[in-house]
């Protein structure tokens, strides 16, 4: 039988979208446990708060029982030694997304090397979808419905006065 391994997927979550949690449920199928990890200290400029991201991912994993739900401001994997994930999870959408993927996967095998990145490829009809598309319909009045779950588009109502 073979070592079953803790996973973690991390991002910005700025906010989840269905792409996310396409992956996340998709990690949950692979791994006993998956630990959703929200980066506080993104070089993105966010629109959420990282509690705000936070609360959201437990509203739409609430249902996903080995699923939690956290987040880190140092480096992933110090983040993923403290919660015992052995695993990265990390969607992958285009030959864009590979690029910087690739450096990080590299970068985070210097710093840990028994720490392994494994990667999900996109559901075909998520594969556009971005959290900075989301935003940028939001801010322009447009319909989010299918991309967002119900819960995140309420708070990008709030946030961005969503029609
Ligand atoms: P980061 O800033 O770390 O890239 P994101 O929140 O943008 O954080 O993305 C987190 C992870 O989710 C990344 O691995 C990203 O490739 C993946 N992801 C985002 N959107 C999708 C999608 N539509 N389909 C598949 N994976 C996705």
């Amino acid at each position: 039988m073979p070592p079953r391994y803790d996973a973690i997927v991390p991002g910005t979550f700025d906010p989840v979208t269905n792409g996310h949690l396409d992956i996340i449920e998709r990690a949950a199928q692979l791994f006993p446990t998956v630990h959703v990890a929200v980066a506080a200290s993104s070089n993105k400029s966010a629109l959420f708060t990282p509690e705000e991201r936070v609360a959201m991912l437990h509203e739409v994993c609430a249902q996903m029982g080995t699923v939690s739900v956290g987040s880190f401001a140092g480096l992933l994997v110090d983040y993923a030694g403290e919660c015992g994930a052995h695993v990265i999870v990390r969607g992958l959408r285009a030959v864009s997304d590979f690029e910087y993927e690739l450096q990080m996967a590299h970068t985070n095998r210097r710093l840990r090397p028994d720490l392994e990145t494994v990667f999900v490829m996109t559901t075909t009809e998520y594969s556009f979808l971005s959290s900075s598309i989301v935003k940028q319909i939001a801010r322009l009045g447009g319909p989010v419905e299918g991309l967002v779950p119900d819960s995140v588009r309420q708070r990008l109502r709030d946030k961005v006065g969503l029609p």
